[in-house]
């Protein structure tokens, strides 16, 4: 946590559950980024947290933005984004978002599929596009290649058809999955896409862009390898494929950016042996849980660091649930958690590094319990 938030936590112990995000580590770890990758374009990816005070300093920082929905376009043009700064990069769309993305000056449009090529060139028609690429998203806590992304086969098909319908066939794009801690898998999809690359450069297309997406990781339970490291991995991959012709390259992070400029602070409303004896396993719930934004405890994927007001006493294994009557809401069952014995009901326990997929993942008040309430300081 930052000094910045441990003072305001401090000083004003807003309501729980509440999210306090640091807008000065955002701009940090943006320089950290653009020093890691200084020949990558990057468009913040704004579902990790749209804020409109991380948006606005981005924009002040001179970041693009990558958008999943018409929401989130205007949310970038209300920030004070230009239009020509937004890539609308979800492959499915409806035909309402693409004509008012297309009306507001946005001409960058990701698709994986015929049929969303086919509304792009009626509803966006002579706009850039970039078909998204299947990649292996191994080393990913959080994978996203089932849902996205097509193969070299069917991608180049689809590209040659883009010129066909007057598009503008711009590049290829891929994602390595979310929190992805290898560096490998960046060098490996930029292998496969430098492949088709070529190939359809050779077939006459004027490619000019490859889209690594986001995936670069920040530190929860575990160390993570430093954003130079996949800076440099990067810059040798795409040295190696694509020799002194390096398109433009344009990089997606979203959870690198905002992640751990953020912490959830909670309190824990219930400590319970369920069962009753010394041996019964123990049950924290504290006062968020998978419905009030910890979405990406699912599968216990993502493993949240905690700090209590007991930290450095004895710990012990322990169950971390959510306080809503519903059986799912459970975040930490089969790794257990070591908290500390002392942890009681009223302590405040922090949630670290939860500035990424928190906020909006807050359902509206299921079980009657307000959403989580946000501070960007
Ligand atoms: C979610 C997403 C990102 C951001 O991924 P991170 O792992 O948070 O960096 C980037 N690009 C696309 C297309 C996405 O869907």
């Amino acid at each position: 946590m930052t000094p910045k938030i441990a003072r305001y936590l401090a000083e004003q112990q807003p309501a729980t559950p509440c999210l306090i995000v640091d807008v000065d580590r955002v701009a940090d770890r943006y320089h950290a980024l653009q020093e890691a990758m200084p020949l990558a374009h990057i468009y913040y990816a704004v579902k990790a947290n749209p804020a409109q005070a991380i948006l606005e300093r981005l924009v002040a920082l001179g970041s693009s933005f990558d958008a999943a929905s018409i929401g989130e376009v205007r949310m970038c043009l209300d920030a004070g984004a230009s239009a020509d700064r937004v890539s609308f990069g979800n492959t499915v769309k409806k035909v309402s978002a693409i004509r008012e993305a297309f009306a507001l000056g946005v001409d960058l449009f990701v698709f994986d599929s015929e049929e969303e090529l086919a509304k792009l060139a009626e509803h966006a028609p002579g706009a850039r596009v970039y078909c998204r690429l299947a990649v292996e998203n191994e080393g990913a806590d959080w994978p996203l290649s089932r849902k996205f992304g097509t193969t070299l086969d069917h991608g180049r098909d689809l590209m040659l058809r883009a010129r066909t319908l007057g598009l503008d066939p711009y590049g290829l794009s891929f994602h390595v999955g979310s929190q992805q801690t290898d560096t490998a898998a960046y060098e490996a999809a930029i292998a496969r896409v430098a492949m088709l690359f070529t190939d359809l450069s050779a077939a006459g297309l004027n490619l000019r862009m490859v889209n690594l997406g986001g995936g670069f990781p920040v530190r929860y339970q575990s160390d993570v390898p430093e954003i130079d490291q996949f800076g440099l991995a990067i810059g040798h991959a795409m040295t190696r494929h694509f020799g002194n012709d390096l398109p433009t390259m344009l990089i997606e992070p979203g959870r690198f950016l905002v992640g751990d400029a953020g912490v959830v602070s909670s309190e824990v409303v219930l400590v319970s042996r369920r069962g009753g004896a010394e041996t019964d396993p123990r049950w924290v719930y504290l006062d968020i849980g998978r419905f009030g934004g910890l979405a990406e405890t699912e599968g216990e994927a993502i493993r949240y660091r905690f700090q209590t007001p007991h930290d450095g006493q004895a710990t012990g294994p322990t169950v971390v649930a959510g306080p809503s009557c519903d059986g799912v809401d459970i975040m930490y069952e089969k790794r257990r958690v070591e908290l500390p014995m002392a942890l009681t009901s009223g302590d405040r326990v922090e949630l670290l590094s939860t500035g990424a997929y928190v906020s909006t993942y807050c359902s509206t008040g299921f079980n009657g319990f307000a959403p989580l309430s946000e501070h960007y300081i």
